[in-house]
């Protein structure tokens, strides 16, 4: 089975195919702006784009798959914060750059292969602006900024659906004042010493000196980066409109050529039924939710709990569901290859074929979970399950596992490394005791066998640096 994925445009589905016969598929994620940090929300996004990567790369081969996310470093935004907290640009941008990377690795996020700054691809946005000018595309404003004019591209609208009429009011209180229209938005931004402090580049031909507008950039990096036409273009909700109207109408009026062939909008996580966001600000961090104990792994699967294009409701119980469900896979996992001398190392199975076919349907991951966990419910380790089919099953688990980013051995980490002891009866404490004597003494056939009688008698052992800790095994 092929993957396909709602594509926003066309609204339908459509199969991901790479175009171009060298059989790399090209994929633009939007990244971050990075003047505060990034929520929980912000990576419910780049999780999801996460799994998309993988399960690209399993389906095309690892080296057939170009990634590309940018950090948005200079916008009004970023340069809103200098003026707060009167530091330079770069300090600032460094600062949540470097958290931002942190979480993304926390949550296991793989690195995109190409991580464009705005500020490093000014030359490029300057070059496509001066296109788009001497094309009739934009013009100049009396203050020496730069203006796309929407009316000269007859397609403006067609990813939001917004209409004329529609635009006058969404736009109507943006920097009216330099326009031909209201609905015409800015490339180029002239320099405001009041604003701007010291951020200012030389201008496109005929432009004052300033700094681009937040759109440019995208569609500079991705044509630097992956080309004029690329396979697959990515960002939350919000984006759709302006951000990719107006990069499909820049991008498409200076190269001539369809911009993306595929555009994907994932939906926002919520919290009390609001969008969670930098300026209400009412979000949590990872670090807020790893502050009170929980594990990043559990953050990421709690964000992956709900469909991609449904909005998703954020709440500290649905962490602990999903705390709870990782905890049990990781433990039966454990105790399955334990108990049965599983290698996992063989080629996988077929058992979880289902979960993979759920994700490559429009990204479902709810349904996938669902099949993995009754998948997973029926590897019991009882008479007949044998040490190979144990292997190749958990093979299986494993593969889809790492299309969903799911780290178990890390689940299990957090686990033992956890303070608070699980409360286990005296009788299984003493065979722990006993379990972890064996071990420190190196007898580990001993161990072995203990750990045997404690998994039979319902229990997991899980060994940290300087101690164990019990946990209860379900089902
Ligand atoms: P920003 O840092 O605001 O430029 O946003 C980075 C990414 O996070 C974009 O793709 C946004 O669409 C996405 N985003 C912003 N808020 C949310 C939210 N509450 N839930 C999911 N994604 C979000
Ligand atoms: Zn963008």
């Amino acid at each position: 089975m092929a993957i396909h994925l709602y594509d926003s445009l066309e609204r339908k589905l459509k199969e991901l195919q790479p175009a171009q016969p060298d059989g790399v598929f090209r994929f633009y994620n939007c990244g971050p702006t990075v003047y505060a940090p990034a929520h929980i929300g912000n990576f419910r996004t780049f999780v999801i784009n996460d799994v998309l990567r993988r399960l690209l790369e399993l389906e095309f081969g690892k080296d057939k798959v170009k990634h590309v996310r940018n950090l948005t470093d200079v916008d009004d935004r970023t340069i809103g914060q200098t003026q707060v907290e009167k530091r330079p640009l770069g300090e600032i941008t460094e600062k949540w750059t470097d958290l931002f990377h942190a979480d993304c690795a926390a949550l296991n996020c793989l690195r995109p292969h190409h991580e464009p700054a705005a500020t490093g691809y000014i030359k490029e946005q300057v070059n496509m602006i001066e296109v788009l000018m001497q094309k009739g595309h934009a013009y100049r404003a009396a203050d020496g900024s730069v203006y796309f004019k929407v009316s000269s591209f007859a397609d403006y609208g067609r990813l939001s659906r917004v209409k004329e009429r529609e635009l006058l009011v969404t736009d109507a209180t943006a920097d009216s004042d330099h326009k031909n229209s209201v609905s015409d938005f800015a490339l180029w931004k002239a320099y405001k010493p009041e604003e701007d402090g010291d951020v200012k580049w030389p201008g496109p031909r005929g432009a004052a000196e300033g700094r681009p507008g937040w759109h440019i950039e995208c569609s500079a990096m991705s044509k630097a980066l992956l080309g004029d036409t690329i396979d697959l273009h990515t960002g939350g909700e919000d984006l759709e409109f302006p951000h990719h109207e107006n990069e499909i109408a820049q991008s498409e009026c200076c190269n001539g050529v369809p911009f993306s062939r595929h555009w994907y909008h994932s939906k926002h996580l919520l919290v009390d039924g609001t969008t969670m966001s930098k300026s209400r600000g009412n979000y949590y961090t990872l670090g807020d939710l790893t502050a009170k104990g929980y594990s990043a792994m559990a953050v990421r699967y709690a964000l992956l709990m709900g469909h991609p294009r449904k909005q998703l409701n954020f709440t500290l119980n649905s962490l602990h569901a999903a705390t709870e469900a990782l905890e049990e896979l990781a433990l039966r996992r454990q105790a399955l290859i334990q108990d049965l001398k599983a290698d996992p190392s063989v080629p996988p199975s077929s058992r979880f074929n289902g979960a993979l076919d759920a994700l490559r349907n429009d990204l479902n991951v709810p349904a996938a979970l669902g099949a993995i966990f009754s998948q997973f419910n029926q590897m019991k380790p009882s008479l007949g399950y044998s040490r190979e089919q144990a292997s190749a099953d958990i093979a299986a688990l494993d593969r889809v596992l790492l299309v969903l980013g799911v780290d178990l051995p890390a689940v299990l980490q957090h686990l033992a490394d956890e303070s608070a002891p699980t409360e286990a009866p005296t009788e299984i404490t003493a065979l722990a005791d006993k379990r972890w004597a064996a071990k420190q003494a190196k007898d580990f056939a001993g161990a072995d066998a203990l750990r045997k009688e404690l998994t039979a008698a319902g229990w997991a052992m899980l060994d940290g640096k300087n101690g164990y800790r019990l946990e209860r095994l379900k089902g």
